[in-house]
């Protein structure tokens, strides 16, 4: 499987991070060796000093799909959660001022903690999903699916006309205003429509 992240899909986080709003969606992988489950902890890398949290909602792509049209996008996944776009923004800064990828910024072992899923079913409208991360239980980024530049269905088509998708893949969505640092000792929790589906302790 493969894990496909949107970048700069909301207005607010693009303003903080000072990036141009993008006439198309942006997007970059993180290898399945990045994939934290269970609530397992997140050992602080040695290689920054500068640890994100990025909270994301996150797509599971449900058949195989390529040249997807906008309008079957949505029949292309299956089940919703959240998850955390880690990024050693040190890193990622050197790179951005290289015009180098991100790669080691955001693809590091652990960059990638997921959450439970959660059938799409159970949401009554996917362009109204809210979210919000915790940082040791003070909120600190709030997001909703409406907020997103690009939807579920304009991301997985145009992907989809570069790369195929396979049942499995996961798809961040893009991370709201609000990212931050932590540091050892911290513990971040993400909840969906207000249920928590994610915890991640940085040990
Ligand atoms: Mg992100």
């Amino acid at each position: 499987m493969k894990i496909i992240c949107i970048g700069r899909n909301y207005v607010e986080h693009i303003r903080e991070l000072n990036n141009p709003v993008p006439s198309e969606p942006v997007f970059f992988l993180k290898p399945d060796s990045s994939l934290l489950i269970r609530n397992r902890p997140l050992y602080y890398p040695s290689f920054t000093s500068d640890l994100h949290y990025e909270v994301e909602i996150i797509l599971k792509i449900c058949k195989v799909g390529k040249h997807i049209q906008n309008e079957f996008a949505h029949t292309y996944f299956d089940e919703i959660g959240l998850g955390l776009d880690m990024t050693a923004r040190d890193l990622q800064e050197t790179a951005k001022k290289k015009s180098l990828p991100w790669t080691i910024a955001k693809g590091f072992d652990q960059a990638a903690p997921i959450g439970r899923f959660i059938p799409k079913s159970r949401f009554a409208d996917q362009g109204n999903i809210s979210f919000h991360l915790d940082l040791n239980k003070k909120t600190v980024q709030k997001g909703n699916s409406g907020h997103m530049i690009y939807s579920f269905d304009d991301i997985i088509s145009y992907i989809s006309q570069f790369i195929t998708l396979r049942t499995g893949d996961l798809i961040f969505t893009g991370t709201p205003s609000g990212v931050g640092p932590v540091k050892i000792g911290d513990i971040l929790e993400a909840y969906l429509e207000g249920e928590k589906v994610l915890k991640c302790e940085i040990k």
